[in-house]
């Protein structure tokens, strides 16, 4: 058999994994007395990656259905999942690391429920780690089968992710993105930008972290055209951005579509 030693624990507002939103909550780790000496250094990490125990799991079956994403989701394999429920239920989650006070690690988000114990801490690098070009079936699934404001809050966490800042200008690009998938009915991935120079830097690179379009994969342009978009998948649509309201990500998913941009 092999021996697995927890060295830390979650601490989390989150008690039912039932209750735990897809995209995780803010939470601290408390790491073990005896594993204190092994965050040496860790103060000077942005990201780690956590791995933990999804202690309240079923192991079986193998094939699941994708509930929290729509439980009318045909059942998939595991190993195409995130489900807790696995043959081993080990939990993989790329966080920021916001404050290191002794053993307690301020971690935001995590998406383990309270009490959950952890296995292994190791550093995220984006040279290593962040795989800008993958596809992935999971993030298709969500943005294809849930509700508008689940699909939001992915979507800003892709543009959050690349831009680094969750101000109001990346829910704007989320909002636009979310109107034009929905208008062009294609995946973000799949569609290609043209942004004028003058564009709201913030809202660019909110666009370019959800569509993962680059200069290099020629899906994404300039144009010299005044503040306007252009998204092209099969047929074009073009948008007219106006000045980004100075409120936070989560207050300007409030305003409605038209007080943000104007499709023309
Ligand atoms: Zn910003």
């Amino acid at each position: 058999m092999y021996d697995l030693k927890p060295i830390g624990i979650v601490q989390s507002a989150i008690k039912r994994s039932g209750d735990m939103p897809l995209q995780g909550v803010p939470a601290v780790i408390k790491v073990f007395d005896e594993f204190l000496e092994g965050l040496t250094g860790i103060e000077g990490d942005s990201h780690i990656n956590v791995i933990g125990w999804f202690n309240k799991a079923e192991r079986v079956p193998l094939m699941v259905r994708p509930r929290k994403i729509n439980p009318k989701l045909e059942e998939r394999g595991v190993f195409s999942l995130r489900s807790p429920t696995r043959p081993n239920p080990l939990s993989l989650s790329a966080t920021r690391l916001t404050k290191v006070e002794g053993p307690l690690l301020y971690v935001e988000p995590l998406d383990l429920i309270d009490g959950s114990p952890i296995v292994d801490i190791k550093p995220y690098s984006s040279g290593w780690d962040a795989i800008f070009w993958a596809r992935d079936v999971h993030s298709a699934l969500i943005t294809r089968h849930m509700v508008q404001a689940d699909v939001l809050a992915e979507l800003l966490r892709e543009a959050y992710n690349f831009h680094g800042e969750k101000c109001g200008a990346i829910a704007v690009a989320a909002k636009i993105a979310y109107d034009a998938a929905q208008t062009l009915e294609a995946s973000m991935r799949d569609i290609s930008l043209r942004l004028p120079r003058n564009v709201n830097t913030h809202v660019g690179d909110g666009l370019v972290g959800i569509s993962k379009a680059t200069i290099g994969n020629v899906r994404l342009t300039f144009s010299e055209d005044p503040d306007v978009l252009f998204f092209t998948a099969a047929q074009s649509i073009r948008y007219r951005v106006f000045d980004v309201p100075n409120l936070e990500a989560h207050r300007v998913f409030e305003l409605s579509p038209d007080e943000l941009f104007e499709r023309l």
